[in-house]
């Protein structure tokens, strides 16, 4: 049987850590992989999580199975965070999931059961996760322009005319803020425009929700999320813990349907019924860890002032860089850097300028140009400009 697999395209974020580990140059810069790195270089605990893991190991005194939607806490202090009473509570399905991965997989699962003929719209770039997953369950497809790489900024004209063909039924894919990899990102404006343009079409919004408190800020940036919410009458929200608690390998995430109350009890047995499928129960730990965060108002304060100093250094890496830039290259051509948020911006130079910047000078990114703002320190943001400038003379 084995002998029947082929070999599967080496994934190519993967493949830049294990060759930003074999460099053996000593000064390389890593802005490939999608995680929070402070000043030192270093992926830390949140203090609210490692407070909230000791009262845990303190005070847990079973780990025998929770429900198959996870605990219903969790539900609801994410519910609480996400949404804010944008819609009523009883119109909201939920169950936790192994991270935003599984929240999205999940959401997949569902549209494919619900309704197996809906094309699932995705914008053009996105996380290359969402049409390798949408593949593999062999679910229709399409693609709407979101980037103009001349500006730096989101096509809107482009994305509206492209949505301009979704079907009725349709799942549009959506990311609720701090797009990967293009760190451009709508303006409220737009979102509602979209929201009308969605509703006029009869289709289903996807929100994948996995930056919330790494753009403009933990309510900013969840409110194109409740703008949609409250707009839509059907909407699916795949929601990661992984960077905004710093609990990657926890694997916390969440899918949240919102409809019809009367439809609330029969949504809420199929998510569970799609864990049960995949994994049976999801992970405890982590979303245990979320929820009493969420609902000690001592952890929360702590929590939000450690994701805001996250947010506030990634912002000061951003104008640093965007500055440096023009200094170096004494055009505003990447004055775009600073206007993008989250963690990542995508640089719009060409595959052979990402490549020379790897091999002249020890610093790695995607091929499509996409760094990771985090990876950035006060010491790398000039190296980096200085070597963007020679690569695109
Ligand atoms: N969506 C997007 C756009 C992401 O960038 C990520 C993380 N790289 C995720 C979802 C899911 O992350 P995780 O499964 O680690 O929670």
């Amino acid at each position: 049987m084995l002998t029947e697999l082929k070999a599967q395209p080496a994934d190519k974020i993967l493949q830049l850590i294990q060759m930003f580990k074999d460099d053996p140059r000593p000064v390389k810069i890593d802005l490939g992989v999608g995680v929070y790195k402070d000043a030192t270089g270093l992926t830390p605990v949140m203090r609210a999580v490692k407070a909230a893991e000791k009262t845990l190991w303190e005070t847990q005194t079973t780990k025998t199975y929770t429900g198959l939607a996870g605990d219903p806490a969790f539900a609801t202090a994410m519910a609480g965070m996400i949404l804010a009473g944008a819609v009523a509570d009883d119109r909201i399905a939920a169950v936790a999931t192994p991270g935003g991965t599984g929240a999205i997989r999940q959401a997949l699962e569902l549209v494919r059961m619900a309704a197996p003929q809906a094309t699932v719209w995705l914008s053009n770039p996105t996380w290359p996760n969402h049409p390798s997953i949408i593949r593999y369950l062999g679910i229709p497809m399409r693609e709407y322009r979101y980037f103009d790489a001349e500006s730096g900024a989101v096509d809107f004209d482009g994305m509206m005319a492209d949505l301009d063909a979704v079907k009725p039924g349709d799942v549009v894919l959506l990311h609720g803020c701090c797009h990967n990899p293009t760190g451009a990102n709508l303006n409220m404006v737009e979102w509602a425009a979209v929201a009308a343009l969605l509703n006029r079409r009869h289709a289903v919004p996807l929100v994948d929700l996995a930056y919330q408190g790494f753009g403009d800020g933990l309510e900013e940036d969840a409110a194109p999320t409740r703008l949609i919410a409250r707009e839509c009458p059907e909407v699916l929200i795949a929601a990661s813990c992984s960077k905004n608690f710093g609990i990657y390998r926890e694997r916390t995430g969440i899918l949240m349907t919102i409809g019809d109350a009367g439809l609330r009890a029969v949504t809420q047995g199929n998510l569970a019924f799609l864990n049960r499928q995949n994994y049976s129960f999801p992970p405890d730990h982590g979303a245990r860890l979320v929820t009493m965060i969420l609902e000690n108002a001592a952890l929360t304060a702590l929590w939000k002032s450690e994701l805001e100093e996250v947010r506030l250094n990634m912002l000061t890496l951003r104008q640093a860089l965007a500055d440096a830039l023009r200094a170096e290259t004494g055009s505003d051509r990447f004055g775009f850097v600073g206007a993008h948020r989250g963690m990542f911006s995508r640089l719009g130079i060409t595959a052979d300028q990402v490549e020379r910047l790897r091999v002249e000078h020890g610093i790695y990114m995607v091929g499509d140009s996409r760094l990771n703002i985090a990876g950035l320190n006060a010491q790398t943001v000039p190296v980096l400009a200085k070597a963007v400038a020679q690569v695109i003379r």
